[in-house]
């Protein structure tokens, strides 16, 4: 899609930088200028300046600079065309695409407009949730009992859903709305024979841990049991703004955190996430029940230029390896860099870091093992290189991945 130039100049005319930078940086006026914290370097006073005069931000730190734009992209993860449909949604304007038919542009324009419904709807049983949580001594006490605090459960959103099979009908006007099924939240089963319809909630006794877009929208649910049962973790279901093969669980609430420790951590799972926040790694995301795919990594390298993916030492934790390897292959140039942390069979990174403390498991962080040695190890698996065979069937595994 392109979009004209004429536009984008109408845009950050309309835009204002400030309000812009604002949403996710504090500023304070300073002279003719607004001054904070640099978003894209760790500092404690400062050196970040936003003019209003110019719509632009500079920083006198790390030499950042742009417009509204490029803050978005910078700094939210946004692609260009999102970055302008972003501004252009806050500003009332209609972005005009070029190169589309009248037909394409009124179902783009429908599409985002049952987005936008989407992600109110959730946006609205995550509120109940978090609200619920308060109201259920049992759900409080879980997470106490995994050493999460309340100011990283509020940081997180976190929410607990009631055991009823319909909580979901006290806090929509109509149980029935087919928005319910669509956001994933309420399971429709129709009757075969009879074709009668049961409507009944997805999520039931547990956890709530809201999954958000780069912009913080809600757009999807994983939900953990409080005790044994099975499934131990459920996700929201594939839905028009929830993709689990391209969302990582924790971006938006690590998006500083990657910028000040210069990594990211994949881990497994979003308990993994909180409990890292909890210990000082605030850097951590997760996958959501998924391998790390290639569109995962190319959201993360928006973000940052450096990616540890985290396994447990079993072999599961190896065989998720070798697929995160093959997603991670496309990436591997000289300023990115991917590395794989193999925990000790016991352990998950919570454990770790509980047993051994956060120096530890920084230090193990820092000898994670790097792709191209992880690349080696992968193609040698089950070859002995004493004989011809084994370095003939060396060379075969190793063929494909250096293609
Ligand atoms: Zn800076």
């Amino acid at each position: 899609m392109s979009i004209p130039q004429t536009f984008i100049q109408e845009l950050l005319a309309r835009a204002d930088v400030v309000e812009i930078v604002g949403r996710y940086v504090q500023l304070k006026k300073g002279g003719a200028n607004f001054m904070g914290l640099c978003p894209f370097h760790g500092e404690k006073s400062p050196s970040f300046s936003v003019s209003p005069s110019k719509q632009f931000y500079h920083c006198f730190g790390c030499g950042k600079n742009g417009d509204a734009i490029s803050f978005l992209m910078e700094h939210a993860g946004m692609t260009f065309v999102e970055a302008v449909q972003d501004l252009a949604q806050q500003y009332g304007l209609q972005v005009p695409e070029d190169d589309a038919s009248p037909q394409d542009r009124a179902r783009a324009l429908e599409q985002r407009q049952k987005q936008t419904t989407l992600t109110d709807v959730l946006e609205r049983a995550s509120d109940a949730y978090r609200k619920q949580l308060k109201e259920s001594p049992r759900a409080v006490d879980y997470l106490k009992g995994r050493g999460v605090s309340g100011e990283i459960a509020k940081q997180f959103g976190l929410g607990y859903a009631p055991e009823g099979w319909r909580s979901l009908a006290s806090v929509f006007p109509s149980y029935d709305d087919p928005l319910l099924v669509e956001s994933g939240l309420v399971i429709l089963n129709v009757d075969e024979t009879s074709g009668e319809e049961k409507r009944y909630d997805r999520f039931r006794d547990r956890v709530m841990f809201p999954i958000r877009n780069v912009k913080g929208e809600c757009i999807g649910f994983g939900g953990r049991v409080l005790g044994d049962d099975k499934p131990k973790y459920l996700n929201s279901p594939e839905t028009p703004v929830f993709s689990k093969g391209r969302e990582l669980y924790g971006l938006f609430e690590a998006r500083n955190a990657l910028h000040e420790q210069g990594y990211a951590l994949v881990t497994e799972g979003y308990m993994d996430v909180v409990a890292l926040a909890q210990l000082g790694f605030s850097n951590a995301v997760a996958t959501l029940g998924t391998a790390c795919t290639a569109e995962h990594l190319h959201k993360l390298f928006r973000f940052t230029d450096a990616v540890v993916f985290s396994f447990d030492g079993d072999s599961a934790g190896r065989r998720a390896a070798r697929k995160a390897l093959d997603g991670a292959l496309p990436f591997a140039t000289d300023v990115r860099s991917v590395k794989f942390l193999f925990l000790p069979p016991e352990h998950d990174p919570d454990s770790f870091i509980r047993e051994f403390g956060k120096e530890a498991f920084a230090r193990y962080v820092s000898e994670a093992v790097p792709l191209s040695r992880f690349l080696i190890d992968a193609a040698r698996e089950g070859c002995d290189l004493n004989t011809a065979e084994g370095r003939a069937h060396f060379a075969s595994n190793a063929k494909p991945l250096w293609l």
